[in-house]
């Protein structure tokens, strides 16, 4: 059983520096360069060690070094500076103010099993998480009334780490709650606020924490109570930890417990947005209310809530969907079926494509499509993926006419972009670069920018790269228990000058991290070419039960581990927010070869182009929409396969072909300035035609259009009339 930490740390600061307790705990620091700057110079070394999270920083400092802040005037004035800029941000009139905002008051709730907002906040595992924090952010810059809703996981997601022989370990490590950016929720009587979900024979509790995402709040649900059982006290113990029984309890608590949450703060939302279909009871938990409130029918409530839900499906993958046995999901809501006045069956057939079908076990994608007027999938491709996959929802539909559409993802630029390179927007784009990231006039001029600064920015974010990379494989090796002449050997791996190569992503088998091992001679004659020298960085984690997937990772580290791949080939541990920036800020090429149509959307391949970098891409997910022929590379021309062996073997070739043929020759073709011009020029191509349009600012504006606002005007006309229109 866990221990609850009792003590809690307000650290106390003299008034002067309070300002910066506000700042830590309002994370729209994560994409404020000056802030982030700003709370580094509290204290750059703690800073390092705790993750860079402010909130401990500011816990931990010694009295002498508060005393320095206190008596540094020019530390006293940048603080001063970030403070108005914080004061400005939450007040300016924002694009919902003015598209939207006789819809103000109306309430968007967004639910989704992880966030993914920034390194000190380990609530997330890959890009379903990253993919919800940029869309809180978005939000916030665009002024939604938006509130997340989400679970504050104890230990999060694993670290990874890997033994000596390149297997996966992992190890979960506590949460401090009251040392991160985020606070408990208390109501206007001091008293902690609460939801409360029943589970058969007992109530659970959750108390309620807030992480402030500029202008949108998130909230988490946290069962670690000693009121609550032992068993009950792990529900929010870990992200995607446990075994069926586990997974059906957190969403049992994420969508019934957090509309339950959002009632208790008086927030009723009007649109729901699902993300992925780990939250659909919340569809049934809506009916509900409405039947009790209001007095409604099954039916009339049922259409109320459908007109204001949306869902996002993010996988193609089958085995990706939640699925539960009939019994289990009998056995949890049984009291809820009754209530809404259905029996099991009934119950049960909301969640199968064929609600006849007593065989099916029970879909929480298939819940969350009939719960939702407003269905998409991530990526033009995605969309009519989704389709073929869940047709016989709708059997008498032909497939393309399947009402889910797609919106596909995008990226929270400011998150994603290195400070070196949105110096050159700020100076050649103007300001509004920063307001207005779809603006793609504004992202025209980046032909402005004199190909040397862009490179040599470029060239000053490899070097970082390869720095930060040298310094994590150090110690990686001596946690393994490396001597000091192996340790020492780390700092001669990688060329900060060489062309490289980042591949870090998940390690599922169809995302295919060992395409590019296949012929290790060929292999071998790319990387150590001496006049013109290849890289490889990667990175990932696989799922614990992963096993194929723990494989790919060890093959690449025996590979690494081969004289002729010693300096070319790395792997740094535990992918995060934090190693993923340093990547997609410092390689040259971001490599994506997943079997086609398996990748949803994908957005890492989004983050690159924002900081110089280009695409080498299997055209699937995003980068069939993203790719223009001269904004970076295709590997094949959209194929799929059945036979996957000849699948590898052709796409391999393909891929080195391209290296050989195109890739690395226009890398090394430099002009007596030591420019190569033609990379370049595809650099700026890269730039100029994706980030306008691959950022969660075009796509949160497309969600508001498409399904929020629609939403709120579908449940506003069933409502009229006393209910007279549903
Ligand atoms: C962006 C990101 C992802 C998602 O990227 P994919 O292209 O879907 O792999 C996953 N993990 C981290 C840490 C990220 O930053």
């Amino acid at each position: 059983m866990r221990v609850i930490k009792r003590f809690v740390v307000t650290p106390s600061l003299p008034v002067k520096l309070q300002p910066l307790l506000q700042i830590a705990h309002n994370i729209w620091w994560t994409w404020n360069p000056e802030a982030i700057q700003l709370l580094r110079r509290v204290d750059t070394e703690l800073w390092d060690r705790l993750s860079h999270n402010p909130v401990a920083v500011l816990g931990n400092l010694s009295t002498e070094r508060i005393d320095e802040l206190l008596h540094d005037t020019a530390f006293l004035a940048h603080l001063e500076r970030v403070r108005e800029e914080l004061d400005r941000y939450m007040k300016f009139t924002t694009w919902f103010d003015q598209e939207h905002g006789n819809v103000k008051d109306r309430p968007i709730g967004y639910f989704s099993l992880e966030f993914g907002l920034h390194e000190c906040l380990p609530l997330y595992s890959g890009g379903l998480g990253i993919l919800a924090g940029d869309h809180l952010k978005s939000a916030s810059d665009l002024g939604l009334p938006l509130v997340g809703v989400g679970l504050a996981y104890q230990h999060g997601y694993f670290r990874q780490y890997l033994n000596h022989d390149g297997w996966q370990q992992e190890e979960y490590r506590e949460n401090d709650f009251y040392n991160l950016p985020m606070t408990q929720e208390f109501d206007a009587q001091g008293q902690p606020v609460m939801a409360e979900v029943e589970y058969p024979g007992r109530r659970v509790q959750a108390r309620v924490w807030r992480i402030q995402v500029g202008r949108v709040p998130l909230f988490l649900l946290d069962t670690n109570l000693p009121q609550n059982q032992p068993a009950d006290r792990e529900i929010t113990s870990r992200l995607y930890g446990g075994d069926d029984d586990m997974r059906i309890r957190q969403e049992i608590l994420l969508g019934i417990g957090g509309v339950r949450l959002l009632e208790t703060l008086g927030l009723r939302p009007t649109v729901c947005h699902l993300n992925e279909g780990h939250s659909a009871f919340l569809g049934l938990e809506r009916i509900r209310r409405l039947m009790k409130v209001e007095g409604l029918s099954y039916r009339v409530a049922f259409e109320m809530v459908r007109a204001s839900n949306a869902f996002t499906t993010h996988t193609p993958v089958a085995a990706g969907n939640d699925y539960f046995a009939p019994e289990k999901v009998a056995y949890y809501l049984e009291p809820l079926a009754r209530d809404l006045g259905l029996d099991m069956e009934g119950l049960l057939a909301l969640g199968r494509q064929d609600p006849g079908n007593k065989a099916e076990p029970f879909c929480m994608t298939a819940l969350a499509i009939r719960l939702a007027q407003s269905c998409n999938g991530v990526s033009a491709l995605h969309g009519h993926t989704s389709r073929q996959m869940w047709q016989r929802i709708w059997p008498e539909v032909p497939v393309e006419e399947v009402p889910i559409t797609h919106i596909t993802n995008g990226i929270h630029v400011q998150s994603w972009n290195c400070s070196e390179i949105a110096r050159l927007y700020e100076r050649y784009l103007g300001p509004r670069w920063y307001e207005e990231p779809t603006n793609q006039t504004v992202w025209e001029r980046v032909s402005r920018i004199p190909d040397s600064e862009l490179w040599r920015a470029h060239e000053r974010m490899r070097e970082r790269l390869v720095g930060f990379v040298r310094k994590r494989l150090q110690a990686q090796l001596q946690r393994r228990g490396a001597n000091r002449a192996q340790i020492m050997t780390a700092e001669e791996v990688l060329d900060p000058e060489a062309l490289t190569i980042g591949f870090a992503r998940r390690f599922a088998t169809y995302k295919r991290a060992n395409l590019i091992l296949r012929d290790p001679q060929r292999l071998a004659r790319i990387l150590n070419n001496p006049e013109r020298p290849v890289q490889i960085i990667f990175a990932g984690k696989a799922h614990p039960k992963d096993h194929p997937g723990k494989e790919l990772i060890r093959q690449i580290i025996h590979m690494s581990q081969q004289s002729e791949f010693h300096r070319g080939i790395v792997f740094i541990e535990n992918y995060d927010i934090e190693v993923a920036r340093y990547l997609v800020q410092g390689v040259d090429i971001w490599l994506n070869n997943p079997r086609r149509p398996l990748e949803a959307s994908g957005t890492s391949g989004m983050k690159v182009p924002v900081n110089g970098g280009i695409n080498l891409s299997i055209l699937d997910g995003w980068w069939c929409e993203g790719y223009k022929g001269d904004n970076g590379w295709a590997i094949g021309a959209g194929e799929e396969y059945e036979d996957y062996a000849y699948q590898d073997e052709v796409e391999s070739l393909a891929l080195y072909d391209l290296l050989e043929a195109d890739i690395v020759p226009i890398f090394y073709e430099r002009g007596n300035d030591g420019i190569p011009r033609e990379w370049v020029r595809v650099m700026k191509n890269s730039m100029r035609r994706v980030i306008a349009n691959f950022n969660t600012n075009r796509m949160v504006e497309e969600y508001v259009k498409r399904f929020y606002i629609p939403g709120v005007e579908g449940a506003q006309r069933l409502a009229a009339d006393g209910f007279a229109g549903a």
